[in-house]
């Protein structure tokens, strides 16, 4: 089956000019040619021309910081009461949900029940049609670490108990490995800046890991636990105060770096998001030097990627984008980071993240210039995954994911 795309304007993922009035065909599940202007010949048998009417075609986006079965707030206090089978059902909603407003590419780090990787299991076989998952199981933290007690993470002390959890999360089929290094918000009794893991529990981790040819990213805010995590040779720091001395070892190092901004930026999300007082503290505390130290890291050329860590994926993704915009990226840098360095984080951007001949043909189709304006990547018109094209109606009968668990 070929697939064209015609009367188009592409961005590309590269960062390179937008280029007007271009066609693209789809071959399968790959991109085989990219060129200007209209497809000449009529649909010939096995072939669909689809004339996208001055449309803007991108990579699909990304949002590599999630958690499928989290509830930031959670009124009916599902993830006390429910069993792990409603969580794996919410949790593959919220996926579905995000693949069909053009979410294409998910990272998840930290996740109970395995269910990340039962779903990813699930998309790719096509029992379901979903986002393309890359997961760490459960995430590993010290003994009454930051997210002890929440979506399944493991409380492990010294490098033997940490080899062992780093090799079981990878039995189960993990890509990549998620420690908590310092504290957070989201975890009573423990200050943001606190360093947690020790540089002997670290390096545990990214020896076993690297073995197997898998990154490790580290939930980290205080500057001395991400000196420490990036010294045991961690591959990409999230969230992140970070400080002159952490640039420089990210830039020489290579290190990726998931701002998470709306996590301290949003303030009206914070505000109105129903949570307890020391959490809307710890994360307004924290906003000025959270904002100040990715202006730093964008200025001196670290590889910064988009993850949003709130559910629903859909909302928090267009909404960290748009604060990757505001907090100083050009459009064009907030889409890069939202599609091929996101690829090239999970180790995939020989395949995925950019709009190029050989590509698989993750795309979606804009009805808006989102260079103009960044919210319109909110503007969507088509969602095609490896060339087929998703259904991205609401399907009737299907209630809202707000309305059901919020
Ligand atoms: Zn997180």
């Amino acid at each position: 089956m070929k697939t064209v795309l015609t009367n188009c304007t592409v961005i590309d993922g590269t960062g390179q000019p937008p280029r007007k009035d271009m066609s693209l065909v789809i071959e399968g599940d790959r991109i085989i040619e990219l060129k200007a202007g209209k497809y000449g010949p009529p649909a010939g048998e096995g072939e669909r021309v689809l004339d996208l009417e001055g449309g803007y075609v991108l990579p699909g986006l990304w949002n590599v910081h999630v958690h499928l079965g989290d509830l930031i707030p959670d009124p009916q206090f599902l993830l006390e009461t429910e069993s792990p089978i409603d969580y794996a059902i919410r949790a593959g909603r919220n996926a579905m949900d995000a693949l069909r407003a053009g979410i294409m590419g998910i990272r998840i780090v930290g996740e109970d029940h395995y269910a990340d990787f039962a779903w990813k299991r699930a998309f790719d076989a096509g029992v379901f049609v979903g986002p393309r998952i890359f997961a760490c199981g459960r995430a590993i933290s010290i003994t009454g670490g930051h997210g002890h007690g929440t979506l399944g993470a493991l409380e492990v002390d010294g490098p033997f108990e940490m080899r062992k959890a780093v090799r079981e999360q990878l039995k189960q089929g993990a890509d990549q490995i998620k420690l908590m290094v310092t504290g957070g918000v989201m975890t009573a009794g423990e200050g943001m800046e606190e360093s947690q893991f020790l540089l002997d529990e670290i390096l545990a981790a990214t020896e076993v890991a690297h073995q197997k040819g898998r990154r490790v990213c580290v939930h980290a805010w205080g500057a001395a636990g991400i000196k420490t995590a990036i010294q045991g040779g961690v591959d990409t720091v999230e969230h992140g105060l970070l400080d002159d001395e952490i640039i420089e070892m990210m830039v020489e190092r290579g290190v990726f770096y998931v701002p998470t901004l709306n996590c301290t930026q949003d303030k009206e999300k914070i505000l109105e998001g129903g949570l307890p007082d020391f959490m809307v503290e710890k994360a307004l505390g924290a906003a000025e030097a959270h904002l100040e130290g990715f202006q730093k890291a964008l200025g001196a050329g670290v590889k910064i990627a988009c993850g949003a860590d709130t559910s629903p994926v859909t909302d928090f993704t267009l909404l960290e984008i748009e604060h990757l915009v505001r907090a100083g990226m050009s459009e064009m840098e907030a889409l890069v980071a939202a599609t091929r360095t996101s690829a090239d984080l999970c180790g995939v951007v020989d395949r995925l993240g950019t709009v190029e001949v050989g590509k698989l043909a993750d795309l979606i189709v804009l009805l808006a210039d989102p260079l103009e304006d960044i919210s319109n990547a909110r503007k969507l018109k088509l969602v095609l995954k490896a060339g087929r094209l998703v259904d991205i109606k609401p399907q009737e009968g299907q209630a809202d994911f707000w309305e059901l668990f919020f």
